[in-house]
């Protein structure tokens, strides 16, 4: 009977920060309640997965006892918090760690049923239900948002956040270690339905520049927007996304405007070089290092080939790292002495767990998206297949001279877009078993979209059609061009036919 009722369990860690004891407490659960893997999320969280029913309370409320939490991990509300994950002490990163803490708070639903139910283990009675409906949430009223709602930070030039899909986003302008204000974007998201153009992938625009201090009071003006104008008869056009589309931007930023105690100035010039973690050691300024290891796919798990969740567990119980989960899906072992330093690289190099691909640069970036078995909205194959098909591509990556090139591929089991694959190089959606959708054309600094390129493409011909592609580009491109440079030289006005671009019907 309990496998009627197999849950995922989804963590809320703002930033994507964890010490190393909550980080082997959910380790240990994954074993005494999950599928015996740990996977990170795109939002820097953790899913354990496959938790029966039984087990759900004892893992929920082990989670909560660790110091972390699950609560508006999902929902319609604001979700974890993102925000640049790397430890560097420059003042900067770890203000904005800070800040996504701060702002995660804010955002917290007021309910008591969460700790009812988790911690005090009261059991839920439809009458008590009844009576609880009366409390309202000071920010979210009486009926929550349309939508899920996103808000990340980011410091240029490192776009590790991928901050244009966020509904809200923070770009830091920093002096010298200081944090000044930020450059807001609203209206980002990946989600579309295929063939419903009503629905489309969208970056976020930039609304103006606030002061550091005016944060918390914009993010509420932004979100109570979201609250009272979203579409909440359309839940396909649920997200803020739609709302700044139909009403205009300069509609959106004159309501949130009259909604703050002060007047915003226009937004400040910035850019983005990379959407790439730190992979490999790094010195964080502090006489510390920090070590970023690539985690396939986001999936800690003991494979034959590679015992990954034994190795970091035994590395983390050893040196007590504090840890860093990135947007994505990579881990960060932080505060490392540099005299243990050798000690941590030889047990890498024993068990062959490099922190970076050895074989391309491309696979650093790519990922998939969770979908079959365990998610329930997948209409394709994406974390199960695509470790394969990236072989397959390295193989044609390295034949073509390609290895140290940052080709941006990522896959998604439904156009939902959890892995966010407009914005890639390159990406498959799928659409059918073993049939996705081939998108080309964003980038690896995360600020374009791609747009549809073969509605449908058979699993089977992924490499020889991504050949085409990879082969044009060896023949076409200028010195030392990127691919997502060449791309957009030779299709200038790509973006120009939004949203049809997307749909091909
Ligand atoms: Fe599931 Fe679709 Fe998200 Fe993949 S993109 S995890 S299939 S909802």
């Amino acid at each position: 009977q309990d496998k009627a009722w197999i849950f995922m369990v989804r963590t809320k860690c703002p930033g994507g920060a964890l010490t190393a004891s909550q980080y082997l407490s959910l380790d240990k659960l994954s074993d005494s309640v999950g599928n015996g893997t740990l996977r990170i999320t795109t939002r820097q969280g953790i899913q354990l997965h496959g938790v029966v029913f039984r087990g759900l309370h004892r893992c929920i409320s082990s989670i909560i006892a660790s110091g972390i939490h699950t609560w508006g991990a999902c929902g319609d509300i604001v979700r974890n918090v993102v925000a640049p994950p790397s430890p560097i002490k420059d003042g900067a990163h770890d203000e904005l760690q800070k800040l996504a803490l701060s702002i995660s708070n804010t955002f917290l639903s007021k309910s008591k049923a969460y700790t009812e139910i988790w911690i005090n283990n009261i059991p839920v009675e439809y009458e008590s239900a009844q009576e609880s409906s009366v409390e309202e949430e000071p920010i979210y009223g009486k009926v929550y948002l349309p939508r899920k709602f996103k808000i990340g930070f980011a410091i240029p030039p490192r776009n590790d956040v991928d901050i244009y899909s966020q509904d809200l986003g923070f770009v830091a302008h920093v002096s010298g270690t200081t944090i000044e204000g930020f450059t807001v974007l609203v209206g980002g998201s990946h989600g579309m339905t295929h063939g419903v153009v009503k629905t489309y992938p969208k970056l976020a625009v930039p609304l103006f520049y606030i002061p550091k201090e005016k944060l918390t009071e914009t993010a509420i003006a932004i979100v109570t927007m979201h609250r009272d104008f979203g579409n909440r008869e359309d839940r396909k056009r649920a997200r803020l996304k739609y709302l700044i589309d139909e009403k205009g931007i300069d509609w959106f930023r004159s309501e949130v405007v009259q909604r703050l105690s002060f007047s915003p100035e226009s937004p400040k010039h910035f850019s983005f070089t990379t959407v790439a973690d730190s992979l490999g050691w790094h010195p964080q300024g502090d006489g510390k290092y920090f070590l970023g290891i690539r985690i396939e796919n986001g999936r800690i798990a003991d494979l034959p080939s590679l015992p990954i969740r034994s190795i970091l567990r035994s590395i983390i119980e050893d040196y007590q790292p504090s840890i860093r989960l990135t947007p994505n899906a990579n881990i960060l072992l932080c505060d490392i002495d540099e005299d243990k330093k050798e000690k941590i690289g030889k047990i890498l190099l024993e068990n062959r767990l490099f922190p970076l691909s050895p074989k391309t640069a491309a696979r650093n970036l790519a990922h998939a998206c969770v979908a079959l078995p365990t998610c329930g909205l997948a209409l394709a194959e994406s974390e199960r297949v695509f470790s394969k098909i990236m072989d397959q591509l390295e193989d044609i990556l390295k034949e073509l001279g390609l290895e140290k090139e940052e080709i941006l591929f990522r896959m998604s089991g439904c156009p939902n877009g959890c892995s966010r694959p407009y914005n890639a190089d390159i990406s498959f959606v799928g659409r059918a078993p073993n049939r996705y959708a081939l998108f080309v054309g964003g980038s690896t600094a995360g600020d374009r979209l791609a747009s549809l390129q073969k509605r449908v493409v058979d699993i089977n011909d992924i490499p020889a059609v991504v050949r085409e592609y990879l082969e044009d580009f060896v023949r076409n491109r200028r010195h030392e061009e990127s691919f997502s440079q060449y791309w957009h030289r030779i299709n200038p006005n790509c973006e120009q036919s939004f949203p049809q671009n997307f749909h091909m019907e």
